[in-house]
């Protein structure tokens, strides 16, 4: 096929700068494939390969920096198996869950609470920076003066550790090289292969489209494990507005979750979505404004006169310095950071500033603009903000920490002023507009059991693929079990053959919009999909609204869809995440659909079911596809318990 012409954002012309093989097969044949190289990836690619597997490992980006822990993290939890921390990790994970309603995933939330240091210092073995080695905080309260570690958040219980984060991507890359992992950067996986090309069956490998040559990827194995992430762009999408503060990757499109579907695993907890002002496309870029959350945890926060806003504990204490605002209170037990005060969990929850700020702001006691002041804070609280941790988190070393020092930020002098209380803000505070909503952390993803097996035999599932996975620390702790798992069961299986209609399938769906001269650009049918999800399963919900969603869904993967095109092989990978959003927001509808009833843990409201929590919806509700039509079940809200002893049976020896 002819190159074809790419413009410049100038609009000055250049020919497609690599060869085009569109239908061409390149086959690789491995033990163990992993879909994903972002942090559950590379971890699992190790774990396996730790093992004794062969193991491959298929990117859409560039590992070395791809996915949403790929530029950095700066906190590290949950680690209670440091030696600083005194925490029962069972009640602890409990304590968690509950605190979400039950709505949390106890066997990666268990996994990561027992493995989490261990997995830590795997990662110092491979050159990630994990204690302050230069003494830099020596003396400061959140350290550990034998250990060197660094704590955040909770200087007393000790459950989550201070990282250079910015360092781990390019360390879990050189060990994935260092291990002889065939790395396969620049491919998108596109569909599951399973034995016989049956839905249902187990999976035996997957295919994929080379981002740059649209080259048809085939890879055959005995176990795979899918990593690539969580859905997004299914609500919110502006290609020309929101610049760096989309959240996630952009390229995270939920492509995992629709291969999966696709292949007849199950799904749950897919009706789960919040209202983001992080994806927001007038957001500033995360952490970029000044708030007292995360990273900035916990600066003070000051009003135009300078005066300063009180920080207050779950009971309405104020809390004078801002070290206490990094203990528990007397009467607490320790911190799990609750998103938001649920009634009940108040011995867990975080300090905050005070609850009616914006009722005092309008009677004018507070001013705006409001300040972060790093000023106000202790030498070390500042520095540790304002260099460590901006200079950590994902997406905040260059943008923030450089940008704004090159620009003449200086924190020992300067405000930074902070939008939580105007629109635009990443914060939580600010009310987002209801249909501007987003799966984000903890979603919907993969059911999965004791060996983070999905419902399929040879295909396991970690990091926020696993449903209700959050965190990097998740991530990387699951990730890491999951291809523990996969070499074992890869170790007593042999090759199946790949049934050579699936091949042709998929070959045919892949390269549809390829074989057309003209039709619907990728960003228009996002757009459209988006308009949908606002309209029909925004908040609140109800069974004619979503029919209604469904129908215009389906009216739009039978006749806009199938006009898509693609002149270049990046836009056909754009074209191909842009159909598997819609079938995410399919199975997201489905679901929503199914719980016929409202759950503020869910952030889940039906009009037409008012009542939130009942007991009788207490639970999972799961669902697949199955012969062109939608199976759902039940699963017990804890169908995990016993988690210490389930774990016991399970566990895997990963070193
Ligand atoms: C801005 C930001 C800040 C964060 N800060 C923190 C923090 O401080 N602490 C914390 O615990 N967590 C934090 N998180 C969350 C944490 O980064 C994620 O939970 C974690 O990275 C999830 O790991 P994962 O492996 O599931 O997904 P990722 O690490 O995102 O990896 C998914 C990978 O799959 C690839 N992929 C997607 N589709 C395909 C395909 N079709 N084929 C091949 N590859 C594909 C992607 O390119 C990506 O590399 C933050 C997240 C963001 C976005």
């Amino acid at each position: 096929m002819k190159n074809q012409i790419i413009y410049f954002q100038d609009g000055s012309p250049m020919e497609w700068p690599y060869p085009v093989k569109y239908n061409q097969e390149h086959e690789v044949d491995t033990e163990v494939l992993v879909l994903g190289g972002g942090i559950s990836g590379c971890w699992a690619a190790i774990a396996a390969a730790r093992k004794g597997a062969k193991v491959a490992l298929v990117e859409k980006g560039a590992t070395i920096r791809s996915g949403s822990g790929g530029s950095g993290v700066d906190h590290w939890a949950w680690a209670l198996d440091n030696p600083c921390c005194k925490v029962d990790p069972v009640k602890f994970t409990r304590a968690r869950i509950n605190a979400r309603g039950g709505y949390g995933n106890g066997i990666t939330n268990f996994i990561n609470s027992i493995t989490g240091y261990e997995t830590l210092l795997e990662l110092e073995q491979m050159g990630g920076k994990i204690r302050d080695t230069g003494d830099e905080f020596k003396g400061a309260p959140f350290r550990d003066e034998e250990t060197k570690l660094m704590f955040a958040y909770d200087y007393e219980n000790k459950t989550v550790i201070r990282v250079w984060g910015a360092t781990f991507k390019p360390a879990l890359f050189g060990e994935c090289k260092r291990l002889g992992i065939r790395v396969y950067d620049r491919i998108s996986a596109t569909s599951l292969l399973t034995e016989g090309g049956k839905q249902g069956g187990p999976v035996i490998g997957a295919t994929g489209i080379n981002t740059r040559t649209g080259e048809f990827m085939i890879f055959k194995s005995k176990a795979t494990v899918l990593c690539m992430g969580i859905p997004s762009r299914n609500w919110i999408f502006s290609s020309e507005l929101r610049g760096l503060s989309s959240f996630v990757p952009p390229n995270k499109v939920g492509n995992g979750h629709a291969m999966a579907w696709r292949a007849g695993a199950e799904l749950t907890m897919m009706e789960r979505s919040i209202p983001s002002n992080f994806d927001n496309p007038y957001a500033y870029p995360p952490y970029g404004d000044g708030n007292p959350y995360n990273t900035w945890y916990p600066c003070s926060i000051v009003d135009a006169e300078g005066k300063e806003i009180p920080w207050v504990d779950a009971k309405g204490n104020i809390l004078e310095t801002p070290e206490e605002r990094c203990r528990p209170s007397a009467w607490q037990k320790y911190f799990i950071m609750v998103p938001g005060h649920h009634e009940g969990y108040e011995e867990y929850a975080m300090p905050q500033l005070i609850p009616d700020l914006k009722e005092r702001i309008l009677k004018g006691e507070y001013k705006l603009p409001l300040y972060a002041d790093l000023a106000r804070l202790p030498e070390h609280e500042r520095r540790v903000i304002w260099g460590m941790m901006i200079g950590s988190e994902a997406k905040t070393k260059v943008p923030i920490l450089k940008t704004y020092s090159e620009r003449g930020f200086d924190p020992e002098r300067d405000l930074l002023q902070s939008y939580f209380m105007l629109r635009g803000s990443p914060m939580m505070r600010e009310p987002a507009v209801p249909q501007d909503r987003a799966i984000f952390n903890g979603g919907g993803g993969l059911v999965v059991d004791w060996d983070l097996k999905s419902t399929l035999d040879g295909l396991y599932a970690a990091g926020e693929q696993a449903f209700a996975t959050t965190g990097h620390a998740s991530a990387a702790t699951s990730g890491r079990y999951a291809g523990a798992k996969a070499a074992e069961h890869a170790m007593k299986t042999r090759h199946t053959p790949v049934a050579p209609d699936q091949l042709e399938r998929e070959k045919l769906r892949v390269y549809a919009p390829v074989v057309k001269g003209e039709g619907l650009e990728w960003k228009e049918l996002n757009a459209a999909l988006c308009r949908i999800m606002q309209n029909f399963c925004g908040d609140p919900k109800s069974e004619e609204l979503l029919r209604i969603g469904l129908r215009a869904l389906e009216d739009i993967e039978q006749n806009e869809a199938e006009a898509l095109f693609a002149d270049n092989p990046h836009k056909l990978v754009r074209a191909l995440d842009v159909l598997d959003i819609l079938t995410c927001d399919k199975i997201i509808v489905h679901s929503c659909m199914a719980r016929k009833a409202s759950s503020a843990f869910l952030n889940f409201k039906r009009v037409d079911y008012p009542e939130v929590d009942p007991p009788p919806w207490h639970k999972w509700i799961t669902l697949r596809s199955h012969n062109g039509s939608i199976e759902l079940r039940d699963l017990p809200i804890d169908f995990w318990e016993p988690m210490k002893d389930n774990y016991q049976a399970h566990k895997i020896n990963i070193a």
